[in-house]
């Protein structure tokens, strides 16, 4: 029996906004996919946080960790392919979404579920001086910002909450209690526009509320209709009354996303407005969820809760509109739910009919119900593996438990020993980054790479393989001229072909065209997985600089801190964090031509770092000089999340072989050594440059903005590399 092949993508489901609904839809997906489909997750973080923890959050029971759903985990579990960029406009007829930072993306099928706006995102001063509760990323940082600076007696805080209906209330009274327990004194005030507070809670609930807040100490200020915002304070009223704060928080008013006006969506103040299928009105492959939809037969205030409840019906409906099977569910809203407003001190009230139950267990319960809902998102998924025929030849098992996690990107490449047993006889003792053709008076480099797919962003993946492959150029310090793309496509639909192919250009252009170059031809086959290469020529004037100049005396610097395979390995097993994966992605971004350029006055020796780690391109450099070298642990720059990986025990599927190389090093071996053997996917410049021209190099680096760290000296001897 022929093991299956991998199914072609017929369909196309984008998800835009990381909102509670598609979170969940996306949980339900990884553990039922619909083959033929996929998926894209369109958000412009990398973590989406659950509200109902962001008060806990505040009051400083939760980390961060605790409440942020990680959306690059969830996509690596679901088969997503997840991009970081925000939506700014839907063409229903070409049924594409205009992105605000890349080309356009295609859907057959579309949802939507973006949430709201704050509709005091306008008023005069907002930018500079007004902290929205959400995204959580940058009011997480000020709030933490603040605590610390009155603790340090920097300050003594003046909060201001624009908005007292439950969010602001909860927001008041968890900041009252974090400020308590760091033993600070401060004022926090409610500003509220309407004649009173808490308008949406009866009953005791509303009351017992009302005591908390004065129990608090928190000023409240109705009728007050704010005029601006400013480093004083909020101005409110005609008459212009200031009320003075050091931090402004905007919990009030919901206003949809204005461009979602331009769309040809039918909306209902704003919001989308969907049938009780989730469907648009008028446009029924989108679909709308959460508090950016309109609930056209059954209106319903903007809570959490109807995201989530919406969730199971959008995921069967998805699937319908994908399939073509047209059995569409219908979302019925529950009238009434149970709210559970947490006042700061682990303790929460029940609102429900107005009756309001207070204490300890109100808040035991709340936090079972928010832990269960985060749980879903915690931790790791187990992904199926290969189930092998009974008969089978011998050494299989073994090399599939080694390639249970197949690295992509740099890590898939063959190991530098197996490449020079089986190249030996053609490649002579060449380790140069690219072949040098010398003819008429001048000298091009000629180089050729290409990267297995590591992420199922094509457009993404050009541009990370066309920096990769220019590194072989800038290494020797040429520049290109011409490109031609080699190009396989995994198995999809003609028309998804044309669409990949678009977006594999579009990126791989975007920084050719920026590098001053174009792609002049190549050649596209399909076969079973996304892999991007590029053959590059280059010219170099005068002579090319390889890496055999480093002189005893040298220093060795390098541009770009390590630690992309241990960062890509850990995604693919899905424990890397979210946010140090996207920084991987752009510290991989970064093009090395101003390095090179740089650098070009002053190595004595270069190369570029990828797929044998830092340690195997120091000892080909000292290979091919015929020196030692002596490296400081501690100076070489980490990506963040990459020690910790290596503490872990994630290793790159290219390690073991790169590890080979401790033979020729003497190093003491520890997490942080380990990260020597790291296959770099877009690695820094590596070069060498005499102490005499140390200086100038730093100061123009500095002047240029371009990061560049000095970690070690090349000494005498023969090739060994000393870690110390
Ligand atoms: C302090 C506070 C406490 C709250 N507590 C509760 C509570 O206890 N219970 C409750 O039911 N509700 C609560 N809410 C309300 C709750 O936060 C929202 O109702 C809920 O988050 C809505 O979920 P959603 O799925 O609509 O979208 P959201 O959770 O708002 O997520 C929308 C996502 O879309 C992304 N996005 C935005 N624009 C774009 C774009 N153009 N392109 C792509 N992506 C985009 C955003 O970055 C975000 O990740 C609270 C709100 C606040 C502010």
């Amino acid at each position: 029996m022929q093991p299956i092949r991998p199914l072609p993508i017929t369909r196309d489901l984008v998800l835009l906004g990381g909102g509670h609904a598609h979170a969940l839809v996306l949980h339900q997906w990884a553990m039922n996919p619909l083959p033929g489909a996929q998926v894209t997750l369109v958000n412009p973080q990398a973590k989406a946080p659950y509200t109902g923890m962001l008060p806990g959050f505040v009051a400083g029971h939760y980390s961060r960790r605790d409440l942020d759903i990680d959306l690059v985990r969830l996509a690596r579990q679901a088969g997503a392919r997840l991009i970081i960029d925000r939506a700014v406009g839907i063409d229903t007829s070409c049924k594409r979404v205009h992105l605000a930072e890349r080309p356009d993306i295609p859907y057959d099928t579309l949802s939507v579920d973006i949430g709201i706006t704050s509709a005091l995102r306008d008023l005069p001063g907002a930018d500079a001086h007004l902290v929205p509760a959400k995204p959580l990323g940058a009011f997480a940082d000020a709030w933490s910002e603040l605590v610390q600076r009155a603790i340090d007696g920097e300050l003594r805080p003046e909060i201001a909450i624009l908005g007292a209906g439950v969010a602001g209330v909860e927001l008041a009274l968890a900041m009252a209690h974090r400020l308590e327990t760091a033993g600070q004194s401060g004022q926090i005030r409610l500003i509220e526009s309407g004649p009173s507070i808490l308008r949406e809670v009866n009953g005791s609930a509303r009351r017992k509320l009302i005591t908390e807040l004065a129990r608090a100490k928190v000023e409240i200020h109705t009728d007050a209709n704010v005029q601006d915002v400013s480093i004083d304070g909020v101005m409110v009223g005609i008459d212009g009354q200031l009320i003075p704060a050091n931090f402004i928080v905007s919990a009030a008013g919901a206003a949809p996303h204005a461009w979602l006006a331009e769309t040809g969506l039918t909306l209902e103040r704003g919001y989308i407005s969907v049938q009780e299928t989730l469907q648009s009105i008028n446009t029924p492959n989108v679909f709308a969820a959460g508090d950016c939809a309109h609930l056209k037969h059954a209106p319903r205030p903007k809570a959490g809760v109807f995201a989530v409840r919406q969730a199971p019906i959008l995921f069967e409906n998805l699937r319908a509109d994908l399939s073509g099977d047209g059995s569409f569910k219908k979302y019925a809203p529950q009238r009434s739910y149970l709210k559970l407003i947490s006042t700061g001190r682990k303790s929460a009230i029940t609102d429900k009919w107005g009756i309001g139950i207070s204490g300890k267990t109100v808040w035991a319960l709340k936090d079972r119900i928010d832990q269960a809902f985060m749980d879903k998102f915690r931790g790791h998924m187990e992904m199926p593996v290969p189930v092998l025929p009974s008969s089978r030849a011998d050494g299989l098992d073994e090399l599939l438990d080694a390639h249970t996690h197949q690295c992509g990107a740099c890590g898939a490449k063959v190991a530098q020993e197996t490449l020079m047993d089986g190249l030996a006889p053609e490649l002579g003792s060449s380790l140069d980054d690219a072949a040098i053709l010398r003819s008429k008076g001048r000298v091009r480099v000629l180089s050729t790479d290409h990267l297995r797919a590591f992420n199922a962003d094509a457009y993404l993946l050009a541009k990370v393989a066309a920096i990769h492959a220019l590194g072989d150029i800038w290494a020797m310090g040429a520049t290109p001229n011409a490109v031609l793309s080699h190009i396989i496509l995994p198995p999809l639909a003609p028309q998804k072909q044309a669409d990949m192919i678009r977006e594999i250009m579009a990126g791989a252009s975007d920084v050719f065209e920026a590098s001053g170059t174009t792609i002049s031809g190549g050649h596209t086959s399909s076969g079973a997985e996304l892999t991007i290469g590029f053959s590059i020529e280059g010219e170099a004037t005068g002579d090319p600089i390889t890496q055999s100049g480093a002189q005893p005396g040298d220093l060795i610097v390098l541009t770009k801190p390590i630690g992309t395979g241990v960062l890509l390995a850990a995604e693919m097993q899905q424990r890397a964090d979210g946010d140090d994966y996207l920084a991987a992605i752009e510290s991989m971004s970064r093009p090395q031509d101003m390095a090179s350029k740089l650098l070009g006055g002053y190595a004595t020796a270069m190369t570029d770092v990828t797929g044998f780690g830092l340690a195997g391109h120091v000892l080909n450099i000292l290979t091919a000089s015929s020196a030692s070298a002596e490296i400081e642990l501690d100076k070489i720059p980490l990506l963040n999340g990459a020690e910790e990986l290596s503490a872990a025990g994630i290793r790159s599927t290219l390690w073991p072989a790169n590890a080979q190389q401790i033979a020729r090093m003497t190093v003491n071996t520890s997490a942080r050594a380990d990260l020597l053997f790291d296959p770099q996917t877009c690695g820094g410049m590596l070069a060498t440059v005499s102490p005499t021209h140390l200086d100038k190099t730093l100061a123009e680096f500095e002047n240029a903005g371009e990061p560049i760290w000095q970690i070690g000296t090349i000494g005498d001897g023969v090739p060994h590399l000393h870690i110390i």
